[in-house]
């Protein structure tokens, strides 16, 4: 079975539509598919419906932006959160007071840009996210535009988005957001916890305590990881008896990491469900 558990559409910064990213999984000979957009799951109904129609198994996931807070500077890390209760109040309002941090963060990030000579506004980047969670993608496309950068990742050297514009965000306790996904039935999984090439990663010490707290995997196989990191985390995660997954992280034209380039095998899948149900 193929099956990639991490997925972006434009409810967040991918660009395919939800149901273009199910219709692309089905093209791309996958079984199974998760929409894991980032803090927010308005995407599932159209993903689902898709899924239906094409025959691919389909997962509702979202990616939370987290934080560890016990350290200072705080380090930021995501968190994949599988079958969640979309009526889950509580869930709902962090994700929601998230979002609205996330604009908050980028008008300052075009404050930033427009101090330094880049004539960007900030109607302009509402227009490229389109009511999705926005995030630096879609600033990195003014920049394009402007031919300031070729490509969204080119728009992440450090003389722009990646550092010189970079604002933290006001992201979830990493701790409460693992209580949250728990009280809301889902499977929580620490999405590419090695990515050193992202920035700061956490120690062991803390995905040790994230597994007392009740997390469920750990991404093992995913793209920003080198070969040693990938078997760091699998060797962490049989310590700690963590489900290992692995994804594409797809992102539609923003990255061009094609869909299935990593899998999760079926059994780590089939306990991911058979903890939803549970
Ligand atoms: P944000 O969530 O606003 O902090 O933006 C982070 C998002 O930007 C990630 O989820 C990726 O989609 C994207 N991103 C981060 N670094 C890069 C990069 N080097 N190249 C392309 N996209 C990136
Ligand atoms: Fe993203
Ligand atoms: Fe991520
Ligand atoms: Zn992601």
């Amino acid at each position: 079975m193929r099956i990639d558990l991490h997925t972006h559409s434009t409810v967040s910064d991918g660009t395919l539509t939800p149901a273009q990213v199910v219709a692309a999984a089905a093209e791309a000979g996958l079984d199974v598919v998760a929409l894991t957009d980032h803090d927010g799951i308005d995407g599932w109904a159209d993903a689902r419906a898709a899924a239906e129609r094409l025959g691919v198994g389909f997962v509702p996931g979202v990616e939370l932006s987290c934080r560890w807070y016990a350290v200072d500077p705080a380090i930021p890390l995501h968190l994949l959160a599988y079958y969640v209760d979309p009526a889950h109040a509580e869930l709902a309002a962090e994700m929601a007071r998230v979002r609205s941090a996330r604009e908050h963060r980028a008008e300052r990030i075009v404050e930033l840009m427009r101090a330094d000579g880049v004539d960007v506004t900030w109607d302009e980047v509402q227009r490229y996210a389109a009511g999705a969670t926005v995030g630096r993608p879609h600033l990195a496309q003014a920049l394009i535009r402007r031919g300031l950068a070729a490509t969204v990742a080119d728009a992440f050297v450090p003389s722009m988005l990646g550092e010189r514009w970079r604002l933290p965000k006001e992201d979830t306790d990493v701790f409460r957001a693992l209580s949250l996904v728990l009280a809301a039935g889902g499977v929580p999984v620490f999405a590419h916890p090695r990515a050193t090439k992202r920035g700061r990663v956490v120690p062991d010490e803390l995905i040790k305590q994230m597994a007392g707290a009740g997390l469920f995997g750990l991404e093992a196989d995913h793209e920003d990881h080198t070969p040693e990191q990938r078997a760091e985390v699998r060797a962490l995660a049989a310590d700690l008896g963590l489900v290992v997954t692995g994804s594409s992280d797809f992102h539609g034209a923003n990255k061009p990491v094609k869909l299935g380039a990593n899998l999760t095998a079926r059994e780590a899948y089939e306990r991911i469900r058979a903890a939803a149900l549970m």
